[in-house]
């Protein structure tokens, strides 16, 4: 490679060149063919952003900054609410963070910003009962003959475990975007 790293380089301005004599494009010894674009793209570090024109990451449509201001637009256009009590779980669109509902304050304090700077979202919780299987032994049998049956002690492991399994159904498994946007509470903080 003989660009610098940090030089921009779009494909418009990429060092190709087309040779009469092999009918086809070339960058940096390699062979597109026909395929301008395919050899403009090789030789390019960064694409133009589709909205405004500057630098963006090879690969991405939009720069930095329009990309910030899509994502803005999107989270304006959320339907908006104020948390309850059942909300135990939000989500930071400007941290890419699930942040649990009572940490709230503290995560503002720790990162020195404002509720309304985190872009908060409401979050559905996944519960344990969605994602497991009502008992440990039905999900083992599938694969076993029916007349079989399994020794005393793993028959009494199964119990056990399902127990345990079933313990937990009423928790949360995990959270999924809820698609509203998180009113705060207080406007002027
Ligand atoms: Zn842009």
């Amino acid at each position: 490679m003989v660009e610098q790293k940090d030089k921009i380089i779009f494909p418009e301005d990429a060092p190709v060149e087309y040779r009469e004599d092999i009918k086809g494009w070339v960058y940096d010894g390699h062979y597109y063919g026909k395929d301008e674009r395919a050899a403009r793209w090789a030789g390019s570090t960064h694409s133009r952003c589709v909205a405004c024109g500057e630098a963006a990451v090879k690969c991405y449509t939009l720069c930095p900054c329009c990309s910030e201001k899509r994502h803005k637009d999107r989270y304006a256009k959320m339907p908006s609410r104020r948390l309850t009590q059942a909300d135990e779980m939000v989500y930071s669109h400007t941290h890419d963070e699930w942040i649990p509902t009572e940490d709230i304050d503290e995560y503002c304090e720790l990162h020195g910003c404002s509720e309304k700077d985190l872009m908060l979202e409401t979050t559905k919780p996944v519960m344990w009962s969605d994602v497991i299987f009502n008992s440990i032994e039905d999900v083992c049998r599938q694969d076993w003959p029916e007349d079989v049956e399994p020794p005393a002690d793993i028959e009494k492991a199964f119990d056990e475990l399902t127990k345990v399994v079933n313990a937990c159904r009423d928790h949360p498994a995990w959270w999924t975007h809820g698609g509203e946007s998180v009113e705060p509470l207080d406007e002027d903080d």
